[in-house]
């Protein structure tokens, strides 16, 4: 074994690491060095990043314009606190996002990254109702097979099961709607009648609840990791305004679909008509170089409650490195990286022939949908008319992605593989050469776990 494996298997537990072979992992990549839309890993294989990171290497690896930014900003001011001062980087940065985000969402928080967003942003809307004198507005709603977090609020109201049955989450405020995937939901006859039932359940459970007892509604416009789900269109237009209507909050969570992936600074406005209250963003802010993250909330909200409306209140609620200039300086060179090679256009059109190009998959009978918008898509894989027990489905069912995941490995792509499903969000700089090879690649490796599964 290599010494990295070595010492990964001693030492290390990672996110979403498997308990059961704790300490027994000998097929972990050890990923050494990072050039373009390209990985490599420490037996020298060339690997194309499907999921770019995690998605948040929007401009790819090795840039040496971020690298200098960071260098630069260590030397002259390596750390001030926002608790008492404020510098000059975290004051651009902030006038750059406020400059793009929708509406009056001109108010910007810095965190250190997505759950501590959305943590933020759901203790924002607690704060407000307490201030306003409705602290009995607490119920949130979210989705299905939403992700936004690791954070003790983050994970509550996070719709993934498996992530949420292993650990105490804040459950008797938090309800769950229907995950917005018609492929699911196949009792549907169009997409309208489908975004009908999302928004009639959500009137239903703003009903029942109580619309003067509900705090915020907190939704991607795109669901990520929950499967990649792009929903109805309007729906979540609709959402919005249904739940605006009531008073309720609504939070776009654009961890993933903002700066770039869907070909937009932030999409909400851009693609999906919708004006959020607020909007949480991070990984590819500074395209995953450092940690950085935040939200921003409109002016509308922060004016109730500030001045003589705060009732001599504070905001308290923040981290050592909220708008640290480091973090900060990073998401500068990459913003000025985003537009100096505009990126956004390359997205407008390499995104499209990634969508259909994946979509040729379809043929094979293994794959049950391909879905995605911009650049994030994923392929979910069926067993549907493979025979066997229900248990050995269930367990082939659970493996498919890693079986398709690795050998998409052997010829030269990574892919993010949950349960049945694989997950793509390739780095904004993607060609369209790069798009052929990665869905080569995919079809061979479907093809082959088809055979394997025969
Ligand atoms: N929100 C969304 C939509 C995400 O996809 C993620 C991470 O994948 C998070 C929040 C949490 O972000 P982080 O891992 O930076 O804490």
């Amino acid at each position: 074994m290599s010494k990295n494996r070595d010492l990964f298997n001693k030492h290390l537990l990672h996110p979403w690491g498997n308990l059961p072979e704790l300490g027994e992992d000998e097929s972990i990549s050890v990923i050494v060095k990072g050039e373009g839309a390209y990985i490599y890993d420490e037996e020298g294989n060339k690997l194309l990043d499907g999921p770019a990171g995690m998605w948040c290497m929007q401009t790819g690896y090795g840039r040496k314009e971020i690298a200098d930014a960071i260098a630069k900003q260590v030397m002259e001011l390596g750390y001030a606190t926002s608790f008492t001062v404020t510098n000059p980087v975290e004051a651009e940065l902030a006038q750059r996002i406020a400059s793009q985000t929708p509406g009056d969402l001109n108010r910007i928080f810095f965190t250190t990254g997505g759950s501590t967003a959305v943590d933020s942003a759901l203790r924002l809307c607690q704060l407000a109702n307490n201030i306003k004198g409705q602290p009995q507005r607490k119920h949130i709603l979210t989705r299905e097979k939403a992700y936004h977090g690791s954070t003790f609020l983050g994970a509550s109201v996070t719709g993934k099961e498996r992530d949420k049955s292993a650990m105490d989450v804040y459950q008797d405020y938090v309800h769950f709607l229907s995950v917005p995937c018609q492929y699911h939901h196949p009792d549907f006859d169009s997409e309208a009648d489908f975004c009908d039932f999302l928004i009639q359940e959500l009137e239903d459970k703003i009903a029942e609840l109580g619309p003067e007892n509900v705090m915020c509604m907190i939704a991607e416009p795109v669901l990520g990791s929950g499967g990649v789900v792009v929903p109805p269109a309007d729906y979540n237009r609709r959402c919005c305004e249904t739940v605006q209507k009531h008073g309720i909050y609504y939070i776009a969570d654009e961890v993933v679909t903002a700066f770039g992936r869907l070909g937009h600074w932030f999409a909400s406005e851009k693609v999906f008509n919708t004006s959020p209250d607020i909007i949480t963003f991070a990984k590819g802010i500074t395209s995953g170089y450092v940690p950085l993250g935040g939200y921003a909330v409109s002016d509308k909200f922060m004016e109730a409650i500030s001045g003589d409306n705060a009732k001599g209140r504070i905001y308290s609620n923040g981290y050592t490195w909220s708008g640290a200039p480091v973090p900060c300086a990073a998401a500068l060179a990459s913003w000025d990286i985003i537009e100096n090679e505009k990126i956004l256009d390359n997205v407008h059109e390499v995104g499209p022939y990634f969508q259909e190009q994946l979509r040729t998959l379809k043929d094979i009978p293994l794959v049950g949908d391909v879905r995605g918008i911009g650049m994030m898509a994923a392929v979910e894989m069926t067993l549907q008319g493979h025979t066997g027990s229900r248990e050995d489905l269930l367990a082939k069912d659970y493996a498919i992605g890693a079986m398709v995941d690795d050998y998409c490995h052997q010829f030269g792509l990574l892919v993010r593989p949950f349960i049945n499903v694989c997950i793509m969000s390739p780095p904004l700089i993607l060609t369209k050469a790069q798009v052929d090879d990665l869905v080569l690649a995919m079809r061979k490796a479907l093809e082959l776990t088809l055979n394997d599964l025969r």
